[in-house]
């Protein structure tokens, strides 16, 4: 039996999804904990190549059951679509392989709006918003304004909470924002036409679990985005509104008893970062140009340019011990092959002073890269399955980065395919 989570180190978009997709075959649950379909996974395997945001990456395995747990903002829209996307590619979605948390909250379509609505208001000091309605969703959680997806079950019941929550929610649409209110009319087809169809998925994903680690089954935990977004220990403001954490997992999935033996923190080989927001290793101009065309890094729910920089060190070793990781899946080393010298950033200089410890949030917007060049390696490493084979430099550069970041890289990663995978 064994626990496992697969966790994002730095600013998300590390190859989180390529890795649950290649490790998926040693579990027999895989679980999403939190976040929603704001931002996406690539899987590229036998079917084709997917943009997951909703659905777990365990989805594509025969016999593997996956779980959406109840700290994920459910948004039915965005699961219908997935589902009828990864079916039409001969992919088998059903009761059996996939199960939604009876106390999943229900992203409702106002969440979308009200999304909408504040980054136009806030203009040019907007957050970065994917407009998909986390943040309002999560808001609403906290405040009890949402709907759990077991209350389609009770329709009487369901009825009044919509309906109270809908008087709440008209004020602030209306009175705040100057937008149209909503009728019940309009949610009731909304629920028939999104909710209702994926009542079979919808069960007690907790007990399910706690009888699979009962009964020894091997569970993973696949979180999105990564530790510099996390709601309590990112950059915040600059965060996402759930907690990206591995120690987020047992409440998210309702899985209380889960003691996780490996946390495997996804690190990319160099940094982006997607929306607004501090990011002190920033490159401009055409090297940075470069890199973005080279590591293909355009948003998978968004399709807009990343940011991009070179790996941060200082950014990676905090995101390494906020995750608690046992150890590091390096992803994307071959997109750094075109460089004769790789940048690093080493540390942050703050104020003339030179820090290696990661700054409290507001310092961020003052803190200056410290970089140094490392020899490249020059060639196409994306055919190497055995470290060994790899270039001594490209070697220099995955033991550079374990000394700094003080945790075992255990795999490398060298393209986007299923199998190009070196495991050290
Ligand atoms: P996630 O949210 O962490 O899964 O990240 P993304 O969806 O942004 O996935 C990263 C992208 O990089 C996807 O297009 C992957 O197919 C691709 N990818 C992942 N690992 C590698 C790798 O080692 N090399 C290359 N060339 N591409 C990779």
């Amino acid at each position: 039996m064994s626990v496992s989570a697969i966790v994002g180190i730095n600013w998300g978009d590390e190859g989180k999804g390529r890795m649950v997709d290649l490790l998926t075959s040693d579990f027999d649950y895989v679980v999403r904990y939190q976040g929603g379909g704001n931002a996406g996974h690539t899987v590229i395997n036998e079917y084709g190549k997917f943009a997951l945001h909703l659905l777990p990456s365990g989805i594509f395995r025969g016999g593997v059951v996956n779980v959406i747990g109840n700290g994920v903002a459910l948004d039915p829209e965005n699961l219908l679509k997935e589902i009828r996307e990864v079916t039409s590619k001969g992919v088998t979605v059903g009761p059996d392989n996939l199960k939604i948390s009876e106390r999943a909250s229900l992203l409702l379509p106002w969440h979308r709006d009200l999304d909408a609505l504040e980054e136009a208001r806030l203009a040019d000091k907007k957050y970065g918003s994917t407009k998909q309605g986390i943040a309002p969703f999560y808001s609403d959680k906290y405040q009890k304004k949402t709907v759990l997806a077991g209350e389609l079950f009770y329709p009487d019941e369901l009825r009044e909470h919509l309906l109270s929550i809908m008087e709440w929610k008209n004020l602030t649409l209306v009175n705040v924002y100057g937008a149209k209110p909503y009728t019940f009319e309009m949610l009731e087809s909304w629920i028939a036409e999104y909710a209702e169809p994926l009542k079979p998925y919808i069960t007690d994903a907790s007990s399910l679990l706690e009888s699979a680690y009962a009964d020894g089954k091997n569970i993973l935990f696949e979180a999105q985005l990564g530790s510099l977004r996390d709601l309590d220990y990112g950059i915040y403001p600059y965060t996402t509104s759930s907690n990206t954490t591995a120690a987020f997992a047992p409440v998210g999935s309702g899985l209380f008893s889960a003691v996780i033996d490996e946390t495997i923190g996804v690190v990319k080989a160099y940094s982006t970062c997607v929306g607004e927001g501090p990011f002190v290793c920033e490159m401009f101009g055409d090297e940075a140009e470069k890199l973005r065309i080279a590591g293909g890094e355009f948003g998978a729910k968004t399709g807009r340019p990343r940011r991009v920089g070179p790996i941060d060190l200082v950014a990676t070793r905090y995101g390494v011990k906020v995750q608690a990781a046992t150890c590091v899946a390096l992803t994307k080393l071959d997109i750094l092959g075109y460089m004769s010298d790789i940048p690093v950033c080493r540390a942050y200089e703050i104020d003339g002073r030179i820090t290696e410890e990661f700054p409290f949030p507001v310092l961020l917007s003052k803190a200056k890269p410290v970089i140094e060049y490392v020899k490249g390696w020059n060639c196409d490493i994306s055919g190497v399955r055995r470290y060994e084979d790899l270039p001594v430099e490209a070697r220099e550069y995955v033991e550079l980065v374990e000394s700094a970041i003080g945790c075992r890289i255990k795999y490398v990663s060298v393209g986007p395919e299923r199998d190009s995978v070196i495991i050290r």
